[in-house]
């Protein structure tokens, strides 16, 4: 407040200036003589006119600015509570991982990006008898343990997502057939390796197939997917808890 009477004082005493210096020529200049009165009034007026009318403007400028912070806070905590459930959005409650939609939209990019590298589908073996042996809520223990072992098995940097109920999508961003092979192996060994124990000190084995593709630059995602497919059907036919992967989409065919 001090300083908006300050400010509005100094612009005052400006106009006072001002104004005696005007009266100082035209008085004269029109033939009348500067008396007490005419003195008065070029001091008096402006002094009071100008200190009012600037304590007001400078005081509306200034909520303004604060309301201008405020909205500018306000939009600030907006785009970060969008991201936030954009982000949430975007993920698998269970595993944490991409949903559905949003791994093929990051496969998509990935694509328009024509990046290389290869897509494994990862679909946990014969889980509906587990879910009949223990019940889905054990059931579920059994997926997030699938899942952590499935993102112990990629690079970082490579794109997880749970594609269907324990069905899982990974790219792995760049590889080559040799380094997609040596991926899902790793991936099919951590599932093999979980001690699953539901009930009781007996182990019971979970184990995923996995089928692959590698990409070159011009491979559409439901190509990919066709051909990832077709490898991870082929694995169960040929016994599940393996992996089977091809070189490019021509190869799958
Ligand atoms: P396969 O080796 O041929 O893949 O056999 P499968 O039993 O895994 O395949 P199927 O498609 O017959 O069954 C999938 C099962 O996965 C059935 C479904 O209830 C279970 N499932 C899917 N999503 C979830 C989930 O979120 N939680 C639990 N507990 N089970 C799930
Ligand atoms: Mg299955
Ligand atoms: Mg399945």
């Amino acid at each position: 407040m001090s300083r908006i009477i300050l400010k509005s004082a100094a612009v005052a005493f400006g106009s006072v200036a001002v104004s005696l210096l005007l009266t100082l020529i035209i008085i004269p200049a029109l033939g009348f003589t500067v008396d007490r009165t005419v003195w008065l009034t070029s001091t008096v007026c402006p002094l009071v006119l100008a200190w009012i009318a600037c304590a007001s403007t400078f005081w509306q400028s200034d909520r303004l600015k604060c309301a201008h912070r405020d909205l500018a806070r306000a939009h600030a905590q907006l785009a970060a509570a969008h991201r936030r459930l954009s982000e949430k959005a975007s993920r698998d409650d269970m595993t944490g991982m991409l949903n559905r939609e949003s791994f093929f939209a990051a496969l998509d990019g990935s694509r328009r990006k024509s990046d290389r590298g290869a897509l494994l589908i990862i679909d946990a073996d014969h889980f509906k008898s587990i879910n009949d042996s223990f019940g889905h809520l054990t059931g579920d223990d059994a997926l997030l343990l699938i899942a952590s072992a499935i993102e112990r098995g990629v690079r970082s940097g490579d794109v997880l997502g749970r594609i269907g109920g324990e069905e899982f999508g990974a790219f792995l961003v760049g590889a080559t057939e040799a380094e997609a092979k040596r991926v899902a192996e790793r991936i099919r060994r951590e599932v093999e390796l979980i001690r699953f124990r539901p009930v009781d000190e007996r182990t019971v084995p979970l184990t995923v197939s996995i089928g692959g593709i590698t990409c070159a630059e011009d491979a559409n995602v439901s190509d990919l997917m066709r051909a990832a497919d077709r490898r991870l059907y082929e694995a169960k036919h040929r016994g599940r808890n393996l992996s089977i992967l091809d070189r490019d989409i021509s190869e799958a065919a």
